[in-house]
């Protein structure tokens, strides 16, 4: 029997990130000491006041359909949070809720790509980016960055990848993988050459919240309105409130491409799971100070992890300033990142995320929301792997 894949299905590979978690965790269900650096989600509990409104939703048969682009409520909190810490005026109107930020992503792509646009995409990217773009018939231009710029592409390298096809460029600061930020000057500067090109962006602002160092993420919206009306922000629960399973998210766009994604959606998936949606209003307008105990562990666990990284023969790592990932490179070690982490794997039982994955093949991503006792153990381990590398 020929099933005859579509074309579009047939194009893609699976999540390797998700891949990889699921290994890690059938290989510590059976009992093996692994130590999994792969997590893409915060190891801390959902905060009580947030759950506590969902349950409550929940018990009160807050249980039917919702507009498929969100709760009024929840929009309209979503527009307080950008005028708020964003300084940006969106309508509730433009405020899309989804089934979580990748949702998000995929909608938008979806609304404004498609056959002979080019996408742009600085690598190492998020992994579904390309899938995405593929998904819609548009093509992935992928541009390289390394260590060496702290992963950060420059104006100049965005301008001479821009074609008469561009359509979108993709900005994800502070980035998964590498935990890069951009600083508001380099923000603009991009930003600044998109409005030039009258290409749009996609900003995904999934990690806003989870700086350090002082570091600061602007959004490329604010830079001014006419950036505002080239970009349509991405962003969600998921990281900062630790939301991950409950699979919200949003996108703040202009009314137009909105109203553009609100029917995409309403012929999806429509609405995101209404009990849930009771539960995100609490994390907006709820306290927000698990925020500063979890980035005081998360930068604990960061500096430690970095230190012992620089350490180790054959690696060197950037000290990023955002998300929960480090992105060591391996080249001195003479593997590439597949061999290093399926070696890895099974020498020391320790999970890291090829960057391969992320279309940068010297480097490893860790993720460290996970213990500090784990990041010890691990990074000891990966230090005995290296090192029986370099005999
Ligand atoms: C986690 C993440 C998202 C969104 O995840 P959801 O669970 O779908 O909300 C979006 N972009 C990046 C870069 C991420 O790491």
């Amino acid at each position: 029997m020929n099933y005859n894949i579509s074309r579009q299905a047939a194009a893609l590979s699976p999540s390797l990130t998700l891949a990889i978690d699921a290994k890690a965790k059938a290989m510590k269900a059976a009992g093996e000491d692994v130590v999994g650096f792969g997590a893409g989600e915060p190891d801390f509990d959902t905060p009580a006041h947030i759950k506590e409104a969902c349950a409550r939703a929940l018990a009160d048969g807050f249980t039917k359909y919702t507009p498929a682009a969100g709760l009024p409520e929840l929009r309209a909190a979503i527009a307080d949070k950008h005028q708020r810490e964003n300084g940006l005026a969106f309508k509730p109107s433009q405020i899309i809720v989804s089934c979580g930020g990748k949702h998000s992503c995929f909608n938008v792509i979806f609304a404004t790509c498609q056959e002979g646009d080019e996408v742009i995409i600085p690598a190492p990217y998020w992994l579904s980016y390309p899938e995405m773009v593929k998904m819609a018939g548009a093509r992935p231009v992928i541009v390289p960055t390394t260590d060496r710029t702290e992963f950060k592409l420059t104006a100049d390298a965005l301008r001479a990848a821009i074609t008469p096809r561009t359509r979108l460029f993709i900005l994800n600061s502070p980035s998964n993988p590498t935990g890069s930020v951009y600083t508001p000057d380099e923000i603009k500067a991009l930003g600044d050459v998109c409005l030039e090109h009258r290409v749009l962006i996609m900003s995904d602002e999934i990690y806003e919240h989870l700086l350090y160092d002082g570091a600061v993420a602007r959004s490329v919206a604010g830079c001014s309105p006419a950036h505002a009306a080239q970009t349509i922000i991405v962003h969600g629960f998921a990281k900062a409130w630790s939301m991950t399973g409950w699979r919200l998210g949003w996108c703040a766009a202009p009314e137009p491409i909105a109203r553009a994604i609100d029917a995409v959606q309403s012929h999806s998936t429509s609405n995101p799971t209404s009990f849930a949606q009771k539960g995100a209003v609490a994390a907006l307008t709820g306290p927000q100070d698990h925020l500063q105990t979890w980035l005081a562990e998360f930068d604990r666990r960061r500096t430690r992890a970095w230190n012992a990284l620089n350490r180790i023969p054959g690696l060197s790592c950037v000290k990023a300033k955002g998300a929960f990932y480090l992105f060591p490179n391996i080249a001195g070690t003479g593997l590439k990142s597949t061999d290093f982490c399926a070696r890895l794997l099974e020498a020391e039982k320790v999970a890291a995320v090829p960057g391969i994955a992320f279309g940068a093949d010297d480097y490893i991503r860790l993720s460290y929301a996970t213990s500090m006792a784990n990041i010890e153990k691990g990074l000891e381990r990966i230090e005995r792997f290296c090192r029986s590398l370099a005999r």
